[in-house]
């Protein structure tokens, strides 16, 4: 995934659109490039990060429409000839998306005599579209042209050099947002990277072109037909000074979670379940890392409160065996960014086979939120740390009452259950505040498992999925081997990994069956393994005697499952800073993956 931008606004662009950009990097950041329009190209690309750009632009970049990449290689290696804007014949683009065909295109332009320099899907696209002008299109025609002549998915900006006065965009599969103000008009992967540029913006649906100009957006639907988006306003970006005070800002995301929570919650309590979804016999829950996590976790909260059947799948899983469906499905897409090419592809999959579908995304612009029957939004607000924390526990909160809304609907809940699940939910923020105050002990741990190098992580019923998060957070943030298992998994197999000093994490307390853990564990130790639980008040005692170290987190029930999460974020941010590895960053890539 890449991000980019592009800007007109009768002033010299090239500063903002590399602001803009650096706003962007989240989505990928191996290189990164920028071209300006009139008279020529003014063109510039470097391999590193955002502000190398910035420093590389000189006097020359006057022009008052341009383009800018950064970009997350998918095709071809991450080197200066295959950084965006690619040109050609006076046509130049940013794109985002794999062009599928791109070889066979390729192929027929080389026998052509075109040429090309780099190594990328993308640098088909300018020729195609440069072709159509020569053939006399206008510039919308000539994008329009070109795009009947691709496959696979693209959110592009094409500059034009004999028209300097206009950018043209479109997309078909990656997002792409058009935003305006007084005299400027604009586009980017994601509105936030415009704060301060425009006023307001709104997201183009799949097969829609427009043109930009110092005079405004026009749109125009995949038939050509002039048409309206809805416009929202651009919010004003604070997460910036926030990373500045907390050193990354996955570490402020953690800080923000809280917050993220209270309004996940309120968004979410007066929300109506329509009668497709509320009538289903069976709910199959569907997400990809985190996202997937986050179901797991809540799926047993979820069973309890519908007393219907839930299963949980991995996306790339669920459509590469084309699940047979029984009859009153009901899909649950859980998705932070909502453009994971997985995800688009299993609600496309279901879409066709008319089972009704709930998303619950956190970027509400997003074609999986547009596209589901119901919206069961999070409201995380932006995440630019590439490992998810505060979607997460939103995501697990949603889901939770998303379960207390469908059992209520159902009549599967009583009202003593509804006011004991209230009660836990409105605690869960100030518990993740309380289980950040400890951050001492998360750094301590973080030491012990960086000084051995890899980790075990087990847990029971949501604890489960709490420890699969544990040793995904440690892989993504400072890159260590982590596992974990079912704690009833640990003798079929993973217990092969316990050697003397192996560090392993406990997640015990929120789930069932806290003796059967608490036996888990005591092999653990018989072993020589090094045990570090995570208990709440209620099952401390019982686990101090086989803990190396306890760690008694705040809150109970549904507490304890989101302070354990608090803890395992923790403990990956300080492992990766001990290790000097970048927090915000994961190693082989951007946030949102549209690979699939
Ligand atoms: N496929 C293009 C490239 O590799 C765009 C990359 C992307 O969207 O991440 O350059």
């Amino acid at each position: 995934m890449c991000g980019i931008v592009g800007l007109v606004n009768g002033h010299p662009v090239a500063r903002d659109i590399v602001t803009a950009l650096g706003r962007l990097q989240y989505r990928g950041y191996d290189s990164g490039g920028i071209a300006v329009a009139g008279p020529g190209f003014d063109l510039r690309k470097v391999v590193g990060g955002i502000s190398l750009l910035m420093d590389s632009i000189g006097n020359g970049f006057a022009g008052q429409a341009g383009i800018g990449h950064t970009r997350w290689a998918t095709r071809g290696h991450a080197e200066t000839r295959n950084a965006h804007p690619h040109i050609w014949n006076g046509v130049a683009v940013v794109h985002n998306g794999i062009i599928e065909n791109y070889r066979s295109l390729r192929d027929a332009m080389l026998a052509r005599g075109e040429t090309f320099d780099s190594e990328t899907d993308s640098e088909v696209i300018p020729h195609l579209i440069a072709a159509a002008r020569a053939a006399g299109a206008a510039p919308l025609d000539a994008v329009r042209c070109a795009c009947a002549e691709l496959q696979g998915d693209y959110a592009i900006a094409v500059l034009f050099e004999d028209a300097p006065d206009r950018i043209v965009v479109t997309r078909q599969g990656s997002p792409l947002m058009v935003a305006r103000a007084a005299r400027t008009s604009a586009v980017a992967s994601d509105p936030a990277a415009l704060a301060g540029l425009c006023e307001d913006f709104a997201a183009l649906e799949d097969g829609d072109l427009a043109e930009l100009t110092t005079g405004g957006v026009t749109i125009y639907d995949s038939d050509g037909c002039p048409t309206s988006r809805y416009w929202r306003k651009v919010d004003v970006a604070e997460e910036d000074g926030l990373a500045c005070a907390y050193g990354s800002f996955t570490r402020a995301e953690i800080a923000t979670q809280p917050a993220a929570l209270r309004q996940t919650d309120v968004r979410l309590r007066d929300l109506a379940i329509p009668p497709s979804v509320a009538d289903a016999e069976r709910l199959v829950l569907i997400g990809c890392g985190s996202s997937l996590h986050a179901a797991a976790a809540a799926r047993p909260w979820l069973e309890c409160l519908t007393c219907i059947p839930c299963d949980v799948e991995a996306a790339s899983e669920y459509l590469t065996r084309e699940a047979p469906l029984s009859h009153c499905t009901a899909g649950v897409l859980v998705s932070q960014s909502g453009e994971t090419g997985d995800m688009l592809g299993v609600m496309a999959m279901l879409k066709a086979r008319r089972v009704p579908l709930v998303s619950v995304a956190n970027v509400q612009h997003s074609a999986l939120a547009r596209g589901a029957d119901l919206l069961w939004p999070t409201e995380a607000g932006r995440e630019q740390g590439a490992g998810a924390t505060k979607s997460f526990t939103c995501q697990v909160l949603a889901l939770i009452r998303f379960g207390l809304a469908l059992g209520l609907h159902r009549g599967s809940v009583t009202l003593e259950t509804m006011i004991a699940v209230e009660r836990e939910l409105a605690a869960v923020a100030s518990v993740c505040t309380r289980a950040e105050a400890m951050e001492a002990q998360f750094e301590a741990i973080a030491e012990r498992l960086i000084r051995f190098g890899e980790t075990l992580f087990i847990g029971r019923g949501s604890a489960a999925a709490i420890a699969a998060e544990g040793a995904l957070k440690l892989k993504e943030l400072p890159g260590l081997r982590a596992e974990a298992c079912a704690a009833g998994e640990l003798q079929h197999g993973p217990f092969g990994m316990v050697r003397e000093d192996t560090p392993v994490i406990v997640c015990a307390g929120a789930g069932q069956h806290a003796d059967k853990t608490l036996a888990n564990a005591g092999d653990v130790r018989a072993r020589g393994g090094y045990v570090i639980v995570l208990a709440d008040d209620a099952t401390a005692a019982a686990f101090a005697p086989v803990a190396d170290d306890l760690v008694v987190l705040p809150g109970a029930g549904l507490g304890t499952l989101f302070a354990q999460a608090v803890a395992i974020q923790l403990i990956a941010v300080h492992a990766a800073i001990l290790l000097n590895q970048p927090v915000d960053r994961v190693r082989g890539r951007g946030k949102s993956v549209a690979a699939e």
